[in-house]
């Protein structure tokens, strides 16, 4: 059991986390609800800039990483354990996949990345309209919990805005009910200025009457880019949540934007190719491979794909 923070780490971790990404996981008080709220402007930026993300791909793909990395919850904090997210509609968006881990790194992409704005109005404020570019079609999560199979469960999109498709996921998937928000911002330069979301989940033996009221609490949030950029922080945002019930921190969890591949990865698909495809990249004077995580790609030089040619061959023998 984690014990509650303490005032000087609590004065530590507001300096460290200042400009930085991350999560904050809480209970409340005197009641069994659990609270993880997150921050990640940061790494939701990062992809944008990695991807050449138009704002409305910028937004599906950041809501989407936010999402992965509440989904963590149902991990083991601190572990290589994973989360994937994929959601696959009929609209212009197409694919959209996250993968979050337990130790708070995260990465994704969404096929289109030139998405056109797709605007509505709602209350006088115009916002992407985020539904339409998913459409209708499904969200699947793949829990790798380092076992030999992961597991896989595929829900229907009920909404299309992600969060509540999520909690969707939730309640008929794994049995827990919760409230789900997720929330990217663009600025006027088109770039994300705020990003984040937050989960609300009642443990066993949470009182009705106390579940109602935190749900009502809820409702009447404004949205979670608001918060963040009004300088509310993880921290903040979990106090508004349960708001009467006092917060009892848990945890903290620093957040990133962190693909694993690497050369060594990219060879490993080049060596998965047919011998004459390679010949014929050789011919070709070279290869390139972009990862679909992160867009990052990987020269092969002549010299290198004959190595790779070779490699295939003894791995044959
Ligand atoms: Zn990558």
């Amino acid at each position: 059991m984690l014990k509650k923070l303490d005032e000087q780490v609590k004065k530590d971790f507001k300096e460290y986390f200042k400009d930085r990404d991350y999560g904050v996981i809480a209970t409340a008080e005197e009641e069994a609800i659990r609270v993880f709220a997150i921050k990640t402007t940061n790494l939701t930026e990062i992809a944008q800039l990695k991807h050449g993300l138009s704002p409305l791909s910028a937004v599906i793909l950041g809501r989407t990483m936010a999402g992965a990395i509440l989904l963590t919850s149902l991990l083991k904090h601190g572990t290589e354990q994973r989360i994937l997210l994929r959601i696959e509609g009929n609209g212009p968006a197409k694919l959209v996949v996250a993968e979050a881990n337990g130790k708070g790194e995260v990465r994704g992409f969404i096929q289109n990345k030139h998405l056109k704005a797709i605007v509505k109005e709602v209350n006088g404020k115009r916002k992407f309209n985020v539904k339409s570019a998913v459409g209708s079609g499904t969200l699947t999560v793949v829990k790798d919990m380092g076992l030999k199979t992961p597991y896989e469960s595929t829900v229907p999109l009920v909404s299309g805005e992600i969060a509540e498709d999520i909690a969707y996921y939730l309640l008929k998937s794994e049995q827990i009910p919760s409230a789900v928000s997720l929330g990217v911002l663009i600025g006027e330069d088109g770039r994300v200025k705020a990003a984040g979301g937050f989960l609300v989940q009642p443990l066993p033996g949470a009182k009705e009457k106390n579940i109602e009221k935190i749900e009502k609490t809820v409702r009447n949030l404004p949205p979670v880019t608001e918060l963040l950029t009004a300088g509310k922080r993880p921290e903040d945002i979990t106090e508004e949540i349960l708001k009467g019930f006092g917060v009892n921190i848990l945890a903290l969890k620093e957040l990133s934007f962190r693909c694993r591949c690497s050369k060594e990865t990219a060879m490993q698909s080049l060596i998965m190719l047919p011998e004459e495809e390679l010949n014929q990249l050789l011919k070709e004077g070279g290869a390139e491979i972009t990862c679909n995580f992160c867009s990052t790609t990987y020269y092969f030089t002549p010299e290198e794909i004959k190595n790779v040619i070779k490699l295939k061959n003894t791995g044959d023998n």
